[in-house]
């Protein structure tokens, strides 16, 4: 039986992330991948704000397609937002070369990955763990970190308690009429539970897609019927993507000899639905962690729950104020997403804090800062008017 100190079960971006850095602070680590290429299939729209890109430790280089430096905001009726940055906010990328590029990272560390290698089972005994492959090899690991995705199945089956909510996504890549290839579009009240986007991937493609708490693929066949989105489509989808954007970390992400990381841990901004940020931040505390604990010989939940700790100081509070975001514009009636759009258009100092300011990493603060100036009073007052009056 092959033996490590820190097996990581995933080799996505936080896989890799957790791998690098546990291998670079000296333990023997093998990163298992289910798929026979890292990198793919792609569940990913690709938009990296400039924290994400340096945490990821990679040069832009090819993995980039585009760069963006701000968006255009609809709201359900129709208004909209534009803010527009001076410098590139935010960057498109490959996410098949994105993620390869962690993986060789993480080999260069002295990690060992292994393709077509899907774990089925991990069991616990006398303070080792034992991890069950396809083909029945087995490996023996002082500490496991579960880099799984949203599915988490081997997480929550060492305890490690589900997210709050599991979006579903749904994204076409085809070629389209695009208006600026350096902002986004935001359309508001277009996916309940978040949003529907456009990111532009050069002058004539776009990727167009949408997470919500409802079916994913039906609303964005709605979506993609919509005049302002059908009018601009030159022709068929060369890429279809599905998946599960989990929101709400479980109460705690660690058991006896076992760690949860990225999506398993429901590490995802409630705001954007950017996962890879939060995800490559607690890589590296779950990787120096696992580490240091599988070397000096104590796996229990309570040495690991430094992991626990150190990220929730991080991105906890990032995380906990983006989710109380999220419910508040949930539950905005599509009239008053209208007034809140127009309100801040009216606000040329509010759109000037955006463009300075504006941080897609950590959005939190400064949506929190807009929501608390809003004259709700005045919102209200205005929506009530444009009711009477027709
Ligand atoms: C439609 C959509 C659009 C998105 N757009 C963005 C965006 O623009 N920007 C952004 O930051 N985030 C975005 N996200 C979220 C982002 O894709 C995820 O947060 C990110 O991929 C999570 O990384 P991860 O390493 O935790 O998991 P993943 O990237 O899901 O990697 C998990 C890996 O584990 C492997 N695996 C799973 N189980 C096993 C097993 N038992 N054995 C072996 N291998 C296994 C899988 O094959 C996979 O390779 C989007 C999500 C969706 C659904």
């Amino acid at each position: 039986m092959d033996r490590c100190d820190v097996a990581v079960i995933g080799a996505g971006p936080a896989g890799s992330m957790a791998a690098k850095y546990a291998a670079g602070s000296g333990a023997r680590v093998i990163l298992l991948e289910e798929h026979s290429s890292v990198g793919w299939p792609v569940e990913c729209a690709g938009l990296l704000g400039i924290k994400a890109m340096q945490e990821s430790e990679l040069a832009r280089g090819f993995i980039v397609r585009q760069g963006m430096k701000g968006a255009a905001v609809y709201s359900p009726g129709g208004f909209r937002l534009d803010f527009k940055a001076k410098s590139c906010k935010a960057w498109v990328v490959d996410r098949r070369l994105f993620d390869r590029a962690l993986a060789l990272d993480a080999l260069r560390e002295g990690a060992e990955l292994r393709l077509r290698s899907l774990v089925r089972r991990v069991r616990r005994e006398g303070g080792r763990c034992t991890l069950t492959l396809a083909d029945d090899k087995e490996i023996q690991a002082k500490i496991v970190i579960s880099a799984e995705g949203v599915r988490a199945r081997l997480a929550r089956q060492a305890g490690i308690g589900p997210v709050q909510m599991i979006l579903s996504g749904a994204q076409v890549e085809a070629p389209f009429a695009v208006q600026d290839p350096e902002m986004v579009e935001v359309h508001l009240g277009a996916a309940p539970g978040l949003f529907a986007w456009v990111i532009p991937t050069g002058e004539e493609t776009a990727r167009i897609g949408l997470c919500t708490r409802e079916r994913g693929c039906d609303l964005l066949r709605a979506f993609l019927q919509k005049d302002l989105i059908r009018k601009r489509l030159l022709g068929s989808a060369v890429a279809l993507t599905v998946g599960g954007l989990p929101l709400g970390p479980p109460a705690s992400t660690v058991a006896d000899g076992f760690m949860a990381v990225g999506d398993a841990a429901g590490q995802v901004k409630p705001t954007s639905g950017g996962g890879i940020y939060p995800g490559l931040v607690a890589a590296k505390i779950a990787g120096s962690v696992a580490a240091a604990a599988a070397l000096e010989g104590d796996c229990s939940a309570k040495r690991l729950a430094e992991y626990d700790r150190r990220w929730r100081a991080a991105l906890g509070r990032e995380l906990e104020t983006g989710m109380r975001i999220n419910h508040l514009l949930n539950r905005m009636s599509p009239a008053e997403l209208d007034e809140v759009i127009c309100y801040l258009g009216r606000k040329p100092g509010l759109l000037r804090a955006i463009e300075e300011h504006g941080d897609i990493d950590r959005p939190s603060r400064l949506m929190a800062k807009m929501l608390s100036q809003l004259d709700w009073d005045a919102i209200r007052l205005a929506r009530l008017l444009r009711h009477a009056l027709g």
